[in-house]
Parts: structure tokens; C-alpha cells; sequence
């Protein structure tokens, strides 16, 4: 991977941030990108806002993205583009946590800081054949003192690299590789049969179910309206179609679209034209699921209710970062279904 054996803490930064809950094969391509179209600290904290929410587009998680940009923004003004050097200043910096300020630290400056992610806890929990829920306040505090304990203070870069990458391809999530694991004589849990009960996890999450109804709205000089959200919520700073959430599904294709109060609210008594209704595009989240679909209609005029909306080219669309949702019914509208 390109970022191993990195010594550059920007670069190491970039690599940590967009890989956090992204596949590494995907992530390896975002990286290559943000590191080529952004060289130094200085670029990025430079770039327009949209270009590099355009880069991060289809990576999910805004709000790491945001982090990024308001990171970049302080140590270009406040340590001139340098990045900081020390493990408290790092852990201080927006969106930078114990892992990832263990992670810069120790590979960029080789400071001992020990990392503690899901490879390095799990690795611990069963090698030492613990049960200590991994998530829970005593098992994230067990956890880190067994990390700390076990670092080599002389070599903390290649330790935290050697332990990572133990988790990642011989003591793995499922079927670990005991039998070719260096470690299978002394390991607890290899010992006791415990291997795939460890390690435990205290909480299993309820997943908020949300509908989304979008519906692209259609002006004769083929103009679209478009937002950018600025709730604090999903897929703030992206943009977004005119639309309309619930919390359970509506067959949008059995009702009457214009009798929806959501509908006569917007366009009023102006006739509207329904051209197509999209299949049902699903995403799954860490704590959401997100349904719904696409409602494409058409207007004869701009109606008031959307005065402070954007209206755009459609073929201008592409230069908006749009949520991974949206952008799988824009690379993607069939089956649309006609209505008539
Ligand atoms: S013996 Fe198996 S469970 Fe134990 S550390 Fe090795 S791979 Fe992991």
C-alpha cells in the first residue's frame, strides 16, 4: 500500500482519515487522488471547499471531511504548514483521535504511542484470552494498557505496524490462521477454544431506518433544482434534490404523488408532470439505513416555494458533491418506471 512505511504526517493523516471504516482497495484510490491533486498541507487547506468535498464524494462520513478541511486550515495558519510534533498537539487538531494521533506520532516522529484499533483489540482480547467487552469503558481502558505494556518504546512505528498488520491478515475477524500464527503456543484463546467467541462486544446497534423521496424537478430549459444541506446531520455540505423524509416506506408507486401534502405545499396548484419513478436505491450506514427513491416531474414555470433553491444545467450536475445515495440513482436511474 502506498502509505506504508510513510513517514510524511500529512500523508500519513490522509491515509488514517479516509481509511477509517473504508475497504483498504477503495480507499487506496482516494488517497492517490487527495495526495496528487493536494501535495502539501498548504493545498489542501487552500482548495475550495466543493473540490474537495468532490474528491471525498462516494467515501461517506461528511463530517471526517470537514474535520480535515478545518485541519488543514489551522496548521497552515497556525503552525505554518508544519505539521505538529508532539502526541498532545496532534490529539488536540479537529477529528484526530487517540488512534490516529498514536498513528501519526509514533510512525511520523516515533514517539512510543501505542495504536488501538479493532485489529490491535482484537488481536489482545484473544490473546490473552479475555472476555472484557471491548467496547465498553473498562475494555477501551484494559485494552490501551495492554497496548501500552506491550509497545516497544525503541521501535513504536514498526511495532504499531506489526501488530496492525498481524490483525489484519493472520488473527482475522473470522477464521483467524491460528495454525500458521507465530503466536498459537502462548495464545489463550487458541488454548481454551475461544477463538471465534473473542473478541465480545457489549452493544449491537439498533439501526434508524430512513425513507428519502427525491424528486428532481424538471424546468423547460432542462434546469434542476438542487440544495446544499446545512443541517448538522448526514451528508452536510453535499447537495441534495428537493425532498421529503419519513421514518417508514411509502409506495410512493401506489399513491396519487400529486395529493401528497408535501406536493400541493411546494408547487401549489400548478400542474405537474410525473416522467418517471425510480426502483427503490438502498444504503446501509454504521447506525442508519437509508431507502427510497427518485421522482423525476416536470414544470412549466419556477414556483415560488423554491425561490432560494439552485437551479442548475443538468449537465452541470457533475460538478456537485452529491451523497453516495444520490449519486447511485445519477450514475444510475433505470429501471425507471413511466407511468403511463
Ligand atoms: S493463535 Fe489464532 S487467535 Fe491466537 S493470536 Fe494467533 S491467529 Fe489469533
Amino acid at each position: 500500500m502506498p502509505w506504508k512505511g510513510e513517514k510524511n504526517p500529512y500523508r500519513i493523516w490522509l491515509s488514517e482519515v479516509i481509511l477509517q471504516q473504508t475497504r483498504v482497495e477503495q480507499g487506496r484510490s482516494y488517497y492517490e487522488k487527495f495526495v496528487e491533486t493536494f501535495p502539501t498541507i498548504h493545498d489542501l487547506a487552500n482548495a475550495p471547499e466543493q473540490q474537495v468535498f468532490k474528491l471525498w464524494e462516494g467515501l461517506g462520513y461528511y463530517s471526517r471531511c470537514r474535520n480535515l478541511i478545518a485541519t488543514a486550515k489551522k496548521i497552515d495558519t497556525e503552525y505554518k504548514g508544519n505539521f505538529p510534533s508532539t502526541y498532545e498537539e496532534i490529539l488536540s487538531l479537529k477529528g484526530i483521535g487517540p488512534y490516529t494521533a498514536a498513528a501519526i506520532s509514533s510512525f511520523a516522529f516515533r514517539l512510543p504511542h501505542a495504536v488501538v484499533d479493532g485489529n490491535v483489540t482484537r488481536v489482545l482480547s484473544r490473546y490473552f484470552g479475555d472476555a472484557t467487552p471491548i467496547d465498553s469503558t473498562a475494555g477501551k481502558k484494559l485494552f490501551a494498557k495492554l497496548a501500552d505494556q506491550l509497545l516497544d518504546k525503541d521501535e513504536p512505528d514498526i511495532y504499531n505496524q506489526a501488530i496492525m498488520d498481524f490483525g489484519a491478515t493472520v488473527c482475522l475477524p473470522r477464521n483467524p490462521l491460528c495454525t500458521e500464527c507465530v503466536q498459537e503456543q502462548d495464545c489463550q484463546a487458541r488454548k481454551k477454544g475461544l477463538t471465534a467467541k473473542l473478541p465480545v462486544k457489549e452493544k449491537s446497534i439498533q439501526k434508524r431506518q430512513r425513507w428519502f423521496y427525491y424528486f428532481i424537478v424538471e424546468l423547460p430549459d432542462n434546469k434542476v433544482y438542487i440544495r446544499q444541506r446545512s443541517e448538522k446531520d448526514i451528508w452536510e455540505g453535499l447537495y441534495e434534490f428537493v425532498g421529503w423524509e419519513t421514518d417508514q416506506a411509502t409506495y410512493i408507486n401506489d399513491i396519487q404523488i400529486v395529493e401528497l401534502d408535501f406536493i400541493r405545499q411546494l408547487f401549489g396548484s400548478q400542474s405537474l408532470t410525473v416522467k418517471h419513478i425510480s426502483r427503490l436505491y438502498r444504503q446501509e450506514l454504521s447506525h442508519q439505513t437509508i431507502q427510497g427513491q427518485f421522482i423525476t416531474v416536470s414544470l412549466k414555470k419556477a414556483p415560488p416555494a423554491l425561490k432560494d433553491w439552485l437551479l442548475v444545467d443538468k449537465q452541470q450536475l457533475s460538478d456537485y458533491p452529491f451523497p453516495k445515495f444520490i449519486n447511485a440513482w445519477l450514475l444510475d436511474p433505470s429501471p425507471a418506471q413511466s407511468l403511463f
